[in-house]
């Protein structure tokens, strides 16, 4: 085949579960370590299966949904500096922004893909770093079946933490730690809100449905404490999940946050709704006002 016919083959719109080696799951060690070692432009040495996995004229193609995602998110202030990032899971493939590159510049070509059940890089730019977010959104998915996870480093998130810090806002119904929650009830935009992240039309152990919170209920988001390293969060971000299993996000202290959806349009709209909170809130709290009535 011609470069050029070549390049235009792989630049073909693909449906997204045609894409990729699909072998991954059978691969012996041996191929599995060739899959592990560098090759010269990309991971796995197959250029056209690689390039037709972040190649698509669908905007809602993750590589380009995350592309434009990291745009947007860039002109809120959440991914300034090339901080934050944004995950989405399509099914057996994980798309991944990488470390490093100016959100508000991300290309389709700059993805990293990895396989969901193996964890190997199906294609990995070679010239960039994973993004340092990689363990916690396999958390998100991991624990609760999330289709996306969203990181930000939104100002308003970082002031909320220490708000918590200085225990000037604390829950009254956790009054043993009064700094590792953040709290606040009967405002309207908490309906934007789901209970563990993973849409009303889950069922939650002893057949309560889960959906959004209402108006009435109080919205309850965990936070851990800062690492050094970013992927030293995991740890503790798996124990919040699990001892708050209706949240559908984690705060990290004098950092940001990590928000997840079932799908892109949940995650962002989630996304979105706690960061009008954090805002609402830090405001609430210069007036003097309680988050929790
Ligand atoms: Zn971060």
């Amino acid at each position: 085949m011609e470069p050029a016919e070549k390049k235009l083959k792989a630049m073909e719109p693909q449906p997204y579960h045609q894409i990729g080696n699909g072998n991954s799951n059978t691969m012996d060690v041996e191929q599995q370590q060739k899959v592990m070692e560098p090759q010269p432009h990309h991971q796995t040495g197959d250029e056209n299966a690689e390039d037709a996995l972040i190649h698509s004229s669908d905007p809602l193609h993750p590589a380009n949904h995350i592309s434009d995602l990291c745009r947007r998110f860039y002109t809120l202030g959440w991914v300034t500096g090339t901080g934050g990032g944004v995950s989405i899971r399509h099914g057996d493939h994980i798309y991944l922004a990488p470390s490093g590159v100016q959100k508000e510049m991300m290309r389709p070509t700059d993805m990293f893909v990895m396989d969901y059940h193996t964890k190997q890089y199906l294609r990995r730019p070679l010239v960039l770093k994973p993004s340092a977010c990689t363990p916690l959104f396999l958390a998100a998915y991991t624990h609760r079946n999330a289709g996306c996870c969203i990181h930000t480093h939104s100002q308003w998130a970082v002031l909320i933490t220490l708000i918590c810090e200085a225990g000037l806002q604390p829950d009254p119904a956790h009054p043993d730690t009064p700094t590792a929650v953040f709290s606040i009830n009967e405002i309207e935009q908490i309906k934007g809100i789901s209970r563990g992240g993973a849409g009303s039309s889950e069922i939650a152990e002893g057949g309560r449905k889960l959906g959004n919170l209402g108006f009435y209920d109080t919205m309850r988001i965990p936070i851990i404490e800062n690492t050094a390293h970013e992927e030293d969060l995991k740890g503790e971000l798996e124990k919040a999940i699990e001892a708050w299993p209706e949240t559908c996000a984690v705060l990290v202290r004098r950092h940001g946050v990590y928000v997840w959806g079932k799908d892109v349009a949940q995650a962002k709209t989630q996304a979105e709704s706690l960061d009008y909170l954090f805002q609402l809130a830090v405001e609430m709290h210069k007036l003097g006002l309680k988050w929790v009535s």
